[in-house]
């Protein structure tokens, strides 16, 4: 919390500091590089910002990745100059934009191939797939058992180039990709190369989520990418959060504006019911104290991924209002209170039309 902050900004807003984001792309893809993995720059958690994605660019990385291919559009109608890959497998409605505006997809179903494949061929393309197999996590993938037939039917695809093959854990249900599963996904790849005679040019082992197993593996076997969204913007691995060496956790803060600052009651008067969320809950009575409303709320961001950088703590929220418990902090109408936002909450404030964005330049 800034004392009195005057800004010629609007509340919320929040600052990006690209300084610190070009630091985290560059760190990462020399730790990564160090032994031969490259990195693609995930930027679906900044609703592909073409400047975040363009210094991701000079910072090093030749492949932007996103889950919406919407977002692929935007970068790269704003000239952002990078190989693209969709991240989330392609939409059938939505074929001839992916083949478009992606070099690259991620994909799990033969049918999807083929369309792709199909429109491909229709406008004289080549577009290049990374199958993506289940190894757990119990998102997207092919069944390891059903990966070879899959091949079989895709190389069949004229206009498809089978560039390689991936997975994703720790996602859906927090699976670690220790060595044992990236040690199953290099020897998924020898074998299919071995099988059909061909070379694989790409084994995408994971996310953010691989940073602990890289650090500790003696061999990284045949994985040569990773896509790493949430260790570039914020500046940590994803199975326990923790900060990575040498990475700022801070480029994102959020601001929101005080409404009110009230000494009120801990506990609710009245004959109790449903809250705006449906739920009952049941609210310690800790007498008298310090209550300040923030003009933020539910429909702007993932409140619970929010963490006050100041002495406070967040009671609850509802749609358009954070209520805090402000302590000793002495909060007045207008004075801004700030947060660390979770990457879920990052995703949320930046697609949030109400959140005011604020680049810090570099
Ligand atoms: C979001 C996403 C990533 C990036 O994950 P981070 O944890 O942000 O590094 C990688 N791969 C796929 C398939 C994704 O959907």
């Amino acid at each position: 919390m800034s004392n009195n902050e005057k800004s010629p900004y609007c509340f919320p807003r929040l600052e990006i500091d690209l300084a610190r984001i070009a630091h985290n792309a560059g760190k990462v893809v020399e730790i990564f590089g160090s032994r031969g993995i490259e990195i693609t720059g995930i930027t679906k958690g900044v609703c592909g910002d073409p400047d975040i994605a363009r210094l991701m660019v000079n910072s090093g990385i030749k492949c932007l990745g996103d889950s919406r291919i919407e977002n692929i559009e935007k970068m790269k109608n704003a000239g952002v100059n990078a190989q693209f890959m969709l991240l989330r497998s392609p939409f059938l409605s939505r074929i001839k934009q992916v083949v478009q505006y992606a070099d690259i997809s991620l994909n799990s179903e033969l049918s999807i191939i083929r369309a792709l494949s199909d429109h491909a061929r229709k406008i004289g393309r080549i577009h290049e797939i990374i199958l993506m197999v289940e190894l757990g996590d119990l998102r997207e993938g092919i069944m390891p058992v059903d990966l070879d037939q899959t091949i079989e039917q895709a190389l069949l695809l004229h206009n498809i180039r089978l560039k390689g093959i991936g997975t994703n854990l720790a996602c859906l249900s927090g699976v670690i990709p220790d060595q044992e599963k990236m040690d199953a996904l290099s020897s998924l790849a020898e074998s299919i190369e071995h099988k059909f005679g061909l070379s694989l040019k790409t084994v995408s082992g994971g996310n953010s989520g691989n940073y602990d197993w890289f650090v500790s593996s003696k061999n990284t076997g045949r994985i040569n990418n990773l896509r790493i969204g949430e260790a570039i913007l914020l500046g940590r691995e994803t199975l326990h959060r923790n900060p990575i060496p040498g990475l700022f956790t801070d480029a994102f803060v959020l601001y929101a504006e005080v409404i009110e600052a009230k000494k009120k009651p801990s506990a609710p008067f009245g004959k109790m019911a449903q809250n705006v969320l449906g739920e009952s809950p049941s609210l310690e009575d800790r007498g008298m104290m310090n209550r300040a409303l923030a003009g933020i709320g539910l429909q702007d961001v993932h409140i619970a991924g929010l963490t006050p950088k100041s002495q406070i703590k967040i009671i609850g929220a509802t749609s358009d209002h954070i209520v805090l418990d402000s302590g000793e902090s002495d909060l007045t109408p207008g004075q801004a209170v700030s947060f660390d936002l979770n990457y879920i909450a990052l995703c949320a404030a930046m697609a949030s039309p109400y959140v005011q964005k604020v680049k810090k330049q570099y």
